[in-house]
C-alpha cells in the first residue's frame, strides 16, 4: 500500500532528502533503541516550492493514460507516538512521548535548522488539520500529550 500514489506527497528536494530524511533516520534510531513508534503523516495547505519554484499542483499521469491534477502540499506534518517495547500498549499511557512537526515544503528548509527547529504541538496541527489524534484516549492524558512541544533530543 505504500507505494501507491494517493498515498504520495510531492516534497521539495531539500525537504525530503535534509529535513525529512534526519527525522526518519531519528525514527528509526528510536526503535533500535528499544521503543515502538507510531507514526502519523500527511500534507497541509496548497503551495510548495521545488527546485523548479512554486507550485500548488502538478499533472500526474494515472494508469489509464488520464492526466490528473496533485496537489503540492506547502506543509508536511509528522506525528510519532514513542513508547519503550512492551504489550497492552493502551494501558501504559504513562511511558508514551510525542513528537510533532510541521515542515515548510519548500527549498531552503533546511538552512534555517533541522527537523527540531520545526516542532509544534498536536494541538497545532489539529486546529490547522481539522482532525482529532488520540481521541479514544482518557482526555487527562489526550490534553497532555498534544499541548506539550517536544524540546529535547
Ligand atoms: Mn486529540
Amino acid at each position: 500500500m505504500t507505494f501507491l500514489m494517493t498515498n504520495m506527497v510531492p516534497q521539495a528536494p531539500d525537504c525530503n532528502r535534509i529535513v525529512w530524511k534526519d527525522l526518519e533516520s531519528y525514527e528509526r534510531q528510536l526503535a533500535l533503541e528499544g521503543n515502538e513508534v507510531y507514526i502519523f503523516a500527511g500534507p497541509y495547505g496548497s503551495g510548495g516550492i521545488g527546485d523548479k519554484g512554486l507550485f500548488y499542483e502538478i499533472p500526474v499521469k494515472t494508469k489509464s493514460g488520464e492526466i490528473q491534477k496533485m496537489n503540492v502540499p506547502e506543509f508536511t506534518w509528522k506525528i510519532l507516538l514513542v513508547m519503550p517495547e512492551g504489550d497492552d500498549d493502551f494501558f501504559r499511557t504513562d511511558s508514551y512521548q510525542t513528537i510533532a512537526v510541521c515542515v515548510p515544503n519548500k527549498q531552503g528548509v533546511h538552512k534555517e535548522g533541522d527537523w527540531t527547529s520545526y516542532v509544534c504541538s498536536i494541538d497545532d496541527l489539529e486546529s490547522k488539520l481539522g482532525y482529532d489524534f488520540f481521541e479514544l484516549l482518557p482526555d487527562e492524558i489526550e490534553n497532555r500529550l498534544e499541548s506539550s512541544i517536544y524540546t529535547s533530543r
